[in-house]
């Protein structure tokens, strides 16, 4: 094994240099792979764990200059799923074996904190053996204390991008890194099962941005990261953008499994509308958890971040089953657990 990759495995860690000549040089790529495999196994076996995505509202009040759901978006039919829904889509997932499930949407005022508290309290009670993931965006401290209090145990938060400058590229002025920062440790002090992690290829990035991104993640010890290509969408600032490539995805995902052996990894969708193997290709380059989509048919289109994207004429029970196929044709296997991070201690 070469050095350097043997390095990276051993302590974990490697230096800025090391780590761009990895992210820059095709020759390490097929051990970086099989070490980032064979870690996975030691830790996970071939274990693939589900989370049932529930996109619940496409309303927001940020204007992401990358995101198809958009403030200024007028070319969207907006549109909110009820306690109700939701509960729908829950049953129906239960019953299809998911005991996660993520409530993803944009940062919409219509869901105050206590409408929140409601639907998670309505989860917890109904299925108590599941987790409740939430995605919902940039919250106070009180408002993720009292998520935290009504049941949910799991958060997701992409930082985007770790550097200042850059984050300042991709969001709106009143929109700070610091904050989204500030956000993800203070979900780290309650108790949250805390995920990070970044859009790889996004405009304007560059190579020290990306080894910012690990640093920020070795800082923060996220149990989850999830990360996928930029993907452009038509009625966003950055239509005209390139669309970022499967080898950088797959190289990251690589790292961050040998740099933190434990965490969660997904396969996202982003990578599969990327690629029709994409996240088959994530699974065999240590990712281990994928995220089928949960939400009514009759709303999936209206959930489009990027454009093309994949799964959205699917039934909830087509997606679970493709899921399973996809692992199951790579060697892997989709288990039904909670699938909780393996070094998460509760509180
Ligand atoms: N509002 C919540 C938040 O801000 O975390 C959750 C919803 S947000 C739409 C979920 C994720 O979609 C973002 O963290 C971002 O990384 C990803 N995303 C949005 N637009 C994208 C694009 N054009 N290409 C790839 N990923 C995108």
């Amino acid at each position: 094994m070469s050095e350097i990759i043997q390095k990276l495995r051993t302590t974990q860690n490697l230096s800025d240099e090391e780590l761009k000549l990895i992210l820059t040089t095709d020759s390490y790529d097929e051990e970086l792979t099989q070490n980032a495999d064979a870690v996975r196994r030691e830790h996970y076996g071939t274990d693939v764990y589900l989370r049932g995505l529930i996109e619940f509202t496409n309303y927001c009040k940020n204007d992401c200059l990358y995101c198809g759901i958009r403030k200024s978006n007028q070319n969207l039919s907006r549109y909110r799923l009820t306690e109700q829904d939701i509960l729908e889509c829950c049953k129906e997932g239960y019953a299809l074996g998911f005991r996660t499930f993520v409530l993803q949407g944009g940062e919409d005022m219509y869901y105050t904190d206590e409408r929140i508290c409601n639907i998670i309290s309505e989860i917890h009670k109904n299925y108590p053996d599941c987790a409740i993931t939430l995605s919902i965006g940039e919250k106070s401290y009180d408002s993720y204390l009292a998520y935290f209090k009504a049941g949910a145990e799991r958060y997701l938060l992409r930082h985007e991008t770790a550097n200042t400058e850059h984050y300042s590229k991709l969001h709106p002025a009143k929109m700070s890194c610091e904050h989204r920062k500030k956000c993800l440790f203070n979900l780290k002090k309650i108790g949250y099962q805390v995920g990070a992690g970044m859009m790889v290829s996004s405009p304007f990035q560059t190579l020290d941005n990306i080894i910012e991104d690990l640093r920020f993640l070795q800082e923060l010890q996220p149990q989850m990261i999830g990360i996928g290509p930029f993907l452009s969408h038509q009625d966003t600032p950055f239509k005209n953008k390139p669309n970022g490539e499967l080898k950088p995805v797959l190289k990251l995902l690589g790292i961050l499994r040998l740099m933190f052996p434990k965490v969660l990894l997904p396969a996202t969708t982003a990578l599969g509308t990327l690629h029709p193997l994409g996240r088959e290709l994530g699974l065999k380059t240590g990712a281990n958890v994928i995220m089928p989509n949960l939400s009514p048919i009759c709303v999936r289109k209206k959930y489009m971040l990027y454009d093309n994207k994949i799964c959205t004429g699917d039934e909830s029970a087509q997606c679970r089953q493709c899921t399973e196929q996809r692992a199951k044709s790579i060697g892997y296997q989709v288990v039904m657990s909670r699938g909780d991070a393996k070094d998460f201690e509760k509180r």
